[in-house]
Formats: structure tokens, sequence, C-alpha cells
């Protein structure tokens, strides 16, 4: 590694409220995989109480992003939040995660994405796709046209399952310019 790969900033990840911590871990190798950054572990946060909606039984994702920026440290290039909690956004009825370019941080949600009990290697893989996705977003990324990559925008898990934790060509072209352009 040279001197100017170790300056790069690193990802970071915070569990938001309960998060096992093997799924934690699990999402390091794919995010650097994709990213090409390293990934460093930052403290916990609690879920954050006002953000929740008594009547729908989630948490407002936007609530979480506010609780992210305002931990993030400027030695992070981005920070990502994973919750087990369901998200929502208005006007919409859940969402996987969000993404705010303006402040690099972005929150997924495993509350969709269980499984059986003794399927935690899939659980992983769709909580990596949906990890890298939303870190893509915090580049102002869209979404793809192809359903293998990484940012086809999912609507149901068969969807999540036929993506892999991979952007396609472009996708990756695109990102490694505004990787490049933000060191
Ligand atoms: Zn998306
Ligand atoms: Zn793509």
């Amino acid at each position: 590694m040279s001197s100017g790969a170790q300056r790069l900033r690193p990802i970071a990840l915070a569990a938001v409220g309960d998060v096992d911590a093997a799924l934690m871990t699990s999402l390091a190798d794919p995010i650097r995989a994709a990213l090409g950054r390293g990934v460093v572990f930052a403290q916990g946060l609690p879920l954050p109480a006002h953000g929740f909606s008594r009547r729908r039984g989630q948490l407002r994702a936007t609530a979480i992003l506010d609780e992210l920026a305002a931990v993030k440290d400027p030695g992070w290039l981005r920070l990502l939040g994973v919750v087990g909690v369901d998200l929502y956004a208005p006007q919409l009825n859940f969402v996987f995660g969000e993404a705010d370019p303006e402040r690099g941080v972005a929150v997924f949600s495993t509350a969709r994405l269980h499984v059986g009990p003794e399927d935690a290697r899939r659980l992983q893989r769709r909580a990596s796709t949906e990890a890298v996705h939303e870190l893509v977003h915090t580049f102002g990324l869209g979404h793809c046209v192809r359903p293998s990559c990484v940012m086809w925008f999912s609507n149901t898990l068969a969807e999540t399952d036929r993506k892999s934790p991979r952007p396609c060509a472009d996708h990756a072209r695109a990102l490694a310019r505004a990787l490049e352009a933000e060191r």
C-alpha cells in the first residue's frame, strides 16, 4: 500500500440500536471490495425516540440520518448506520434505507431482510447489498437498469437476491470518479 492510500479516509459503520455484531462485521469486506476504502467501526448510537411513529410502528429514516450527521467524524469519508427496526419515509410504506449525499451519511434496515435462523449467510449477503447500495447513493449516484447491479432499485427481496453487492461496470466507473474527487 502506498502512503497515499493510507491517507484515504475510511468508511465508518455504526449500529443504531441493537444490531447483531456478527452481521456488522460481515459488512466490512463487501464494502471494502465495492468502494476500495477501508472500513472502521464507530461507536453505536441509541435509536432516536423522536423519530418513532406509534401509528406506523416504524422509525423515520431521516431521524437516523440526523443523528448520524451529528456524530460523523470529518476523518470518515462516510458514516453508514445499520438499524434493526423498520424504516419509513413520508409517502412510502417502508424503505430499505436512505442516503444523504450532502451530509455523507446513510442508513439501512435489516428489518425486512430476514430469513430463517439457519440462513445467516443469506442475511449477510442481503445486508451487504443494501449497505453498498446506500453508500453508493451518498456519492450522488442513482439507480441502475441492470438487475444484477447493486444500484438496481429493489421493491422486493427477490430483487435484492438477484443483485450482487457490486456495481456494474458503468456504476463502478462513476463511483471511481466520485471517490477520486473526494479524498
Ligand atoms: Zn436506491
Ligand atoms: Zn449499475
